[in-house]
């Protein structure tokens, strides 16, 4: 398959296309970005890396890190995490405090903010020192020691952290955050400000897509089960209110971030990220999306 053209016959699909998306204004220092920015990254198993446009630009990887926090976390955990915290698609917006009221303060799954948040609370109560840590792992899993998170992002992000800090509050409510809510605010922004490339996080994702062994040294890191259920959470909850719908048009598990970023996986054959800072009405990435529909309809691979 020659995964070059097909990269390039998809970036002339993409520039040719009249975007309707937004960026997140919410966070002031990611409407900075520049609208036009897209690019796409494919790392195949068999046959290597495959990059298009600014694929090797770092930008905010957001909810992204999301699976990273997740990973980590069940680590410790294993499946006591399941008892603070559900596995079923919200079908509610990423940052909804409704579901949570009369949910008795179980956040519906990790990759929404309050699953995130619950999680940065468990690394908290577990970690010696949370934020390092969890930025080693993802520089051990990307082979890049260089990636760093982003202090002005995080800081125009905590200005306007009201519905996340609510969040918080309402779960400590119902008894279910254990530390302040400040620490926890802290590290999840924290961990939404990491900025990594589209080659990164193809990079990274690998892991995810190869069974918890790292690629280059073929060292099992992760626990295969592990693995097998984030991908299942990938798969069904990675997309806020729109997971049906990327099921639907794209057929394989992923993650997508507020900063125009989304990766997804196909076990045992590829990782795939691509960048484009406007997002639909739902919070993903606009080009992004049909970008991996274009992939996994050229190529014919997704998992169904
Ligand atoms: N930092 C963002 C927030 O909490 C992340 C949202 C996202 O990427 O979905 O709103």
């Amino acid at each position: 398959m020659d995964y070059q053209k097909i990269l390039e016959n998809i970036y002339a699909t993409l520039k040719g296309h009249k975007s309707t998306g937004k960026v997140a204004t919410y966070i002031p220092e990611l409407a900075k970005i520049p609208f036009s920015k897209l690019g796409m990254h494919i790392y195949c198993i068999n046959s290597g890396h495959y990059h298009i446009g600014d694929a090797n630009e770092r930008f905010s990887i957001q909810s992204i890190s999301k699976v990273f926090g997740l990973t980590l976390a069940m680590g410790i955990l294993g499946d006591d995490l399941f008892k603070r915290i559900d596995v079923e698609p919200s079908g509610n917006p990423f940052n909804s405090l409704i579901q949570l009221e009369y949910e008795n303060g179980i956040p519906r799954n990790p990759f929404i903010n309050a699953g995130a948040l619950l999680i940065a609370d468990v690394l908290i109560s577990n970690l010696k020192n949370p934020k390092k840590e969890l930025l080693e792992f993802i520089r051990n899993i990307t082979n890049d020691y260089t990636i760093i998170s982003n202090s002005q992002v995080s800081n125009s992000e905590k200005e306007h952290s009201h519905r996340n800090a609510s969040l918080l509050h309402l779960m400590k409510s119902f008894g279910n955050i254990k530390n302040p809510i400040e620490d926890v605010l802290d590290l999840y922004l924290f961990q939404c400000a990491i900025e990594m490339s589209c080659k990164e996080l193809a990079t990274a994702f690998m892991v995810y897509a190869n069974e918890g062994k790292l690629i280059n040294t073929n060292q099992q890191l992760l626990n295969p089960s592990y693995i097998k259920r984030i991908n299942a959470i990938m798969q069904t909850c990675g997309f806020y209110d729109e997971a049906g719908e990327f099921s639907f048009r794209v057929g394989l598990p992923g993650k997508s971030g507020v900063g125009g970023g989304i990766v997804a996986i196909h076990p045992g054959v590829y990782t795939t990220a691509v960048w484009s800072p406007p997002l639909n009405p739902k919070g993903n990435s606009e080009l992004g999306m049909i970008a991996l529909e274009e992939l996994t309809s050229r190529t014919g691979l997704s998992i169904f």
